[in-house]
């Protein structure tokens, strides 16, 4: 019998690389989708020559079709550091409106589940703490990071309307601050911006006074935590992320004690509209998937470094 077929849009960047291997590990044929515009070969380069997976070169805010059955579609195309939203403002726009569209139209036509790549974001410059998913945010639309928030809104209102309207099986992830190998360096995220700052024993630059706060989820938890939530019957939105909450400057000097660098932390501007507090509420994870994050921060951080100190100093 032949394996079940799952597309994962954004399959070539940084989480849809990681579902990319946990899809074909689980048993499944994998189409990674990607127009590379934030997302690299190099991610899934160990997988080329899979027979059970392949590459389309493809953006996914055009037209998409793939032949045959399909199981599961996860769209996580998108651009998604702060610095590349605001580079790429339409191509955010489109590829959480008219991408989701498409994967909604091909889910449909061919009966497929389909799980979106929503964020923590919907909530904004938080006024509730820790971020439950009853909670509806605090979004500008018309500021800088207005592009990927309400594209990401705009993207669970029409998933639910699919959902509600035609019936669609679908499921909304609430991604909070992720970390871990094949993360960009140069993505502009606090993360890889400490790392290779403090590898090239530059200064940390944290913005704001650093006094805002931040909750890191490794990877791999993550990846379950999307799993499960697709395999589960629930279709409602739900975090998942790692509720361990830490200020940027405790951040800062963790890097720079895990490091061993002499770096020190400088304060530049804080860029408009900037969360203040960050933080997942889980109970909702932990009720209807029985998740929650099996590695603390510093477990999480030690792949990672090994990473980035091959990837900055070669
Ligand atoms: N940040 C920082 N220095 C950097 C990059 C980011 O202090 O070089 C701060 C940023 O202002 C924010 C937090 O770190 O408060 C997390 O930023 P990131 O871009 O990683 O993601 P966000 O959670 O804001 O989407």
């Amino acid at each position: 019998m032949s394996k079940e077929k799952v597309l994962i849009t954004g399959g070539a960047g940084f989480l849809g690389s990681h579902l990319c291997d946990r899809f074909i590990k689980e048993g499944y044929y994998v189409i990674a989708m990607d127009n590379l515009l934030t997302g690299d070969i190099a991610n899934i380069e160990h997988l080329m020559g899979n027979k059970d997976f392949e590459f389309q070169h493809h953006d996914v805010s055009k037209y998409v079709h793939v032949s045959g059955d399909l199981k599961y579609i996860l769209h996580f195309a998108s651009p998604a550091s702060p610095i590349d939203y605001l580079k790429m403002p339409i191509q955010t726009m489109k590829v959480g409106s008219l991408g989701t569209l498409n994967c909604l139209g091909l889910a449909k036509d061919k009966g497929a589940r389909m799980l979106i790549a929503s964020t923590s974001e919907v909530y904004g410059d938080p006024l509730v703490h820790p971020q439950n998913e009853e909670y509806w945010g605090n979004v500008n639309p018309v500021g800088p990071r207005g592009v990927y928030d309400e594209a990401k809104r705009f993207q669970e209102a029409l998933t639910m309307a699919y959902h509600t309207f035609h019936g669609l099986e679908t499921r909304i992830v609430r991604i909070f601050n992720t970390f871990g190998p094949r993360m960009r360096l140069d993505d502009g995220r606090v993360l890889p911006a400490f790392i290779s700052q403090a590898l090239r024993g530059e200064n940390l630059t944290a913005f704001g006074d650093g006094s805002q706060t931040r909750s890191f989820t490794y990877v791999d938890d993550l990846v379950e935590g999307i799993y499960r939530l697709l395999k589960s019957d629930y279709a409602q939105p739900v975090n998942i992320g790692n509720p361990e909450e830490i200020t940027i400057n405790e951040f800062g000097e963790e890097i720079i004690r895990l490091t061993g660098s002499k770096s020190k932390i400088i304060y530049q501007d804080l860029p408009k509209d900037d969360p203040k507090q960050r933080k997942p509420d889980i109970s909702l994870a932990s009720k209807v998937l029985d998740w929650r994050p099996k590695f603390t921060r510093s477990e999480g951080l030690k792949p990672t470094l090994e990473y980035f100190q091959k990837k900055v100093l070669g």
